[in-house]
């Protein structure tokens, strides 16, 4: 029996279970591919005031990042933003060996199936060990569900993200091979023809470059998705030619779930809803609720005490910070907007404008920007 089972070795899976496992207490970090990472691909792109709160090291970051050119149909405008590059496949791997150098035992080809409250209070976890193809049943006392947006959690108890065609856009990234790409900067392209909520960016990391496109499912249909990134990368002289050496896709959250806890349970990262849903920036919010969530389970655990009364103390310290605001913040816009963009198919494209570069913009700049394509010849700045 454990004390913890974290289902999910994302960024704030091993962040759970790494302070667990700090705090003494046994933890076992549940992981359906065959390592870290494997599976989970996305822009790979973080904040420069992320990089030291994660405490990511050098040999991780691919390209530093102080531009971003972002391309509107009615031109281009640069802001210097320090961000850094990373893959997934390498940052979920060290995270996960942060958390086994501490104690968590980690479970690769393990997926959870069924997670069941049993009277005794123990939680019952039935996974597939995929590499004997075996049903196993695990026991702890407290469950963590890390397993990203299609969450366990909300069939487990009353906690979880619920992912509907509303409360998650969809996104698809390509890897293109590029050794040594000289692009230092990202690029960021919106408007109606690139996606109608949405947009597609070109990240570049070491040897690869990702170019990745997300859309709201309710704006857009997902099939549309692969067609619209294959004719960006036609329309580009500079990536056309270039080998796609990996291709995935997967949803993001737009909206922060209701309830993060119940009685034995606590929900994080992907699970939790915890994206900004204009910017679909996840894995420092992972890593961030990944931390608090372990603090909280090692108090339940020093307490004895798995209540859903006691464990609400989570998601009020969560509501209390500022990465929680910004997603309110940003999933409120997207609820609040979105059904106007039947009227102005460009509605992302501009709010994303005033959202980046509004302080500087006269009040006559962004009623010209609002009525676009009125009054509006094609200009850079
Ligand atoms: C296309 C796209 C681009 C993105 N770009 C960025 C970006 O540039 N920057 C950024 O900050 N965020 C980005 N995000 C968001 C970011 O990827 C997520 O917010 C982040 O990965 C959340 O981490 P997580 O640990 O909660 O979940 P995940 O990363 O989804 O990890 C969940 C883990 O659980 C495992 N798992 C799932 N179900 C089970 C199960 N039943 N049993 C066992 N294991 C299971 C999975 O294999 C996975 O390893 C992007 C998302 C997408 C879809």
């Amino acid at each position: 029996m454990f004390d913890v089972i974290v289902i999910g070795a994302g960024p704030a899976g091993s962040s759970v279970a790494r302070e667990i496992a700090q705090g003494g207490w046994r933890v076992a970090l549940l992981e359906r591919g065959e390592y870290p990472g494997q599976r989970n691909i996305c822009g790979g792109g973080i904040e420069g005031a992320d990089v030291e709160e994660i405490g990511l090291p050098d040999g991780l970051i691919h390209k530093r990042i102080t531009r971003r050119e972002h391309h509107f149909p009615w031109g281009v405008t640069t802001i210097t933003m320090p961000h850094v590059t990373t893959l997934r496949r390498e940052l979920d791997r060290w995270l996960t060996e942060q958390a086994v150098a501490v104690g968590a035992e980690l479970f690769i080809q393990t997926q959870a199936r069924a997670v069941v409250r049993k009277s005794t209070g123990k939680v019952e976890v039935t996974v597939v060990e995929w590499a004997t193809r075996r049903e196993i049943t695990h026991y702890a006392r407290l469950v963590v569900f890390a397993d990203g947006p299609n969450t366990l959690a909300p069939r487990s108890g009353n906690l979880g993200f619920v992912r509907a065609p509303t409360s998650a856009a969809v996104g698809l990234v390509y890897e293109l091979d590029w050794p040594d790409t000289p692009l230092d900067h990202y690029q960021v392209h919106f408007g109606a023809r690139i996606s109608p909520w949405g947009y597609i960016w070109v990240f570049p990391k070491r040897d690869l470059l990702n170019v990745g496109i997300t859309i709201l499912p309710s704006r857009g249909s997902s099939r549309q998705l692969e067609a619209r990134l294959r004719a960006f990368i036609e329309g580009r002289p500079d990536l056309r030619e270039r080998p796609i050496v990996r291709r995935a896709g997967a949803h993001v959250p737009v909206i922060p779930a209701a309830r993060i806890y119940d009685d034995s349970m606590l929900a994080v990262g992907d699970a939790a809803g915890m994206v900004e849903a204009l910017t679909e920036a996840g894995i420092a919010n992972g890593v961030a609720g990944g931390r608090l969530a372990g603090w909280v389970a090692c108090e339940a655990l020093a307490a004895g005490d798995f209540s859903a009364s006691f464990l609400a103390r989570y998601q009020e310290r969560w509501q209390a910070t500022p990465r929680y605001r910004m997603i309110r913040f940003q999933s409120r816009l997207t609820r609040a907007l979105l059904p106007f963009s039947c009227l102005d198919e460009n509605l992302y494209a501009k709010l994303m404008q005033i959202l980046l570069v509004g302080g500087q913009m006269s009040r006559w700049q962004k009623l010209r920007l609002l009525a676009y394509p009125l009054f509006h010849a094609r200009r850079s700045r």
